[in-house]
C-alpha cells in the first residue's frame, strides 16, 4: 500500500485504526502476517463512512468476523482489514425474534435464545464465529444451519446501497450463500420458537460434548478444512490414504479428527497450505474426488490450495 494512501487512512478513518497489525492473534488458527491497515468501526456510521472511504481510494479490503475459517498468508495482507465491533457485536430481543449484529458471536446468540427460552439455534452452540461469518458461509452442525432460522439480513452492495435480502432468497446451501458473498453483511433477524430453558441447555450440553469428543480443540484451528463432498466425509477420505497424522513442518492432521487441521507447533500457512495440497492430491488420486476447501485463503496471490488434476 502506497505510504500517501495509508497515512490518509490513519488521518481520516471515522473509527480505530491503525497501521502494521499482526492478523494471527485475530484468527483460531494463529496464523499469519500484517495487515497494512486495520479497522475497528463499532456503529453503523463509522462503518459506512470507512467503506466510502475505501471506495474513494479504491484499496484492497477485507472484512474479518473472528478468524475462525480462514487461513491468512505469512506475508500478511496489503490493504485494509475491517472489523466491526461496539455496537455492531449487540443481541436484541422483540417477543420471539432475536436481532444481531454482524460481529456478535454465535456464543452469544446460542446463550442468549436458551437465557430467554427460545428455540431454534442449538446446533450452532460451540461454533466459533461471528453471526456475519456463519451468514457468509451459511454454517452449521449437528442437522442445524444458521440460515435456518433467518428471516432477513441488512446488507451493503458493492455499490454502497443498503438493502435488506429476505433469506429465501439468498439461496443458502451446505457452507454457502450466494448471494452474501459481495456485499458486507449487517443486522440479521431470526425467528425462533418458544421452548423450555431445561430442554434447550440440555441440547446444547449435549452438542459441546459432541465438540468436545470428536474436535481436536486443544489446537488452533480453523475447523473443518474441507467441504463435505456429496454423499461422503472429507475425515473418511484422509483417513482412507492414510492422511491421520502427516505433519508438515508444524501443520498436522490430528488422530482425534482428520478433517481438522491442526496448528501442532508455530506452523506458517505455508505448512498449513502444503498440508492441505498433499492431502487433496492424495485423495484426488486414490477416488478421484477434488476436495473442495471451506477455509478460505486470505492474502495469497493466486489459489494456494490447487493440485494437479
Ligand atoms: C474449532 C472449530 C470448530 C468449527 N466448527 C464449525 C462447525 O461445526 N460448523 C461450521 O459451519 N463451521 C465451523 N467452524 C468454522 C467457523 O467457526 C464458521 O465458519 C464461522 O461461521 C466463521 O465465522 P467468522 O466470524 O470466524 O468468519 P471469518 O473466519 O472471520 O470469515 C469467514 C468469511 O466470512 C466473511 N465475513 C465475516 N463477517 C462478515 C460480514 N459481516 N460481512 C461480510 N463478510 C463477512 C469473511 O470476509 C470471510 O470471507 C469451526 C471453526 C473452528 C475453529
Amino acid at each position: 500500500m502506497q505510504t500517501a494512501v495509508r497515512d490518509r487512512f490513519l488521518k481520516h478513518a471515522p473509527c480505530r485504526i491503525s497501521a502494521d497489525v499482526p492478523l494471527a492473534p485475530y484468527t483460531s488458527f494463529k496464523i499469519g502476517g500484517p495487515a497494512a491497515l486495520f479497522a475497528e468501526p463499532s456503529t453503523l456510521s463509522e462503518l459506512r463512512e470507512l467503506l466510502n472511504l475505501i471506495r474513494n481510494e479504491a484499496v484492497d479490503s477485507f472484512y474479518l468476523g473472528h478468524g475462525s475459517n480462514i487461513l491468512i498468508s505469512d506475508e500478511g495482507f496489503n490493504g485494509i482489514v475491517v472489523r466491526s465491533c461496539g455496537e455492531l457485536a449487540a443481541v436484541k430481543i422483540h417477543n420471539n425474534i432475536l436481532e444481531s449484529g454482524p460481529a456478535a458471536k454465535l456464543l452469544k446468540l446460542t446463550t442468549f435464545a436458551a437465557f430467554h427460552e427460545l428455540s431454534g439455534l442449538e446446533p450452532l452452540s460451540g461454533i466459533p464465529g461471528s453471526v456475519g461469518g456463519g451468514l457468509w458461509m451459511n454454517a452449521g452442525a449437528y442437522g442445524g444451519e444458521i440460515s435456518n432460522a433467518l428471516i432477513d439480513v441488512d446488507v451493503i452492495t458493492p455499490n454502497d446501497e443498503m438493502i435488506t435480502l429476505q433469506a429465501a432468497e439468498i439461496g443458502f446451501g451446505y457452507r454457502s450463500a450466494p448471494l452474501l458473498q459481495d456485499k458486507v453483511i449487517l443486522h440479521s433477524r431470526f425467528k425462533l420458537a418458544r421452548g423450555s430453558k431445561d430442554s434447550i441447555y440440555s441440547e446444547m450440553r449435549r452438542v459441546w460434548r459432541l465438540r468436545r469428543e470428536k474436535q481436536p480443540l486443544e489446537y488452533p484451528s480453523a475447523g473443518s478444512i474441507f467441504k463435505r463432498p456429496a454423499g461422503d466425509y472429507a475425515g473418511r477420505l484422509i483417513e482412507a490414504v492414510n492422511g491421520k497424522g502427516v505433519r508438515i513442518g508444524g501443520a498436522m492432521v490430528p488422530h482425534k479428527h482428520a478433517g481438522i487441521f491442526i496448528n501442532y507447533d508455530h506452523a506458517t500457512a505455508e505448512d498449513v497450505v502444503q498440508l492441505i495440497r498433499e492431502i487433496r492430491q492424495r485423495v484426488y488420486d486414490k477416488f478421484g474426488i477434488l476436495l473442495e476447501n471451506e477455509v478460505k485463503p486470505v492474502g495469497f496471490k493466486n489459489d494456494p490450495f490447487e493440485i494437479k488434476s
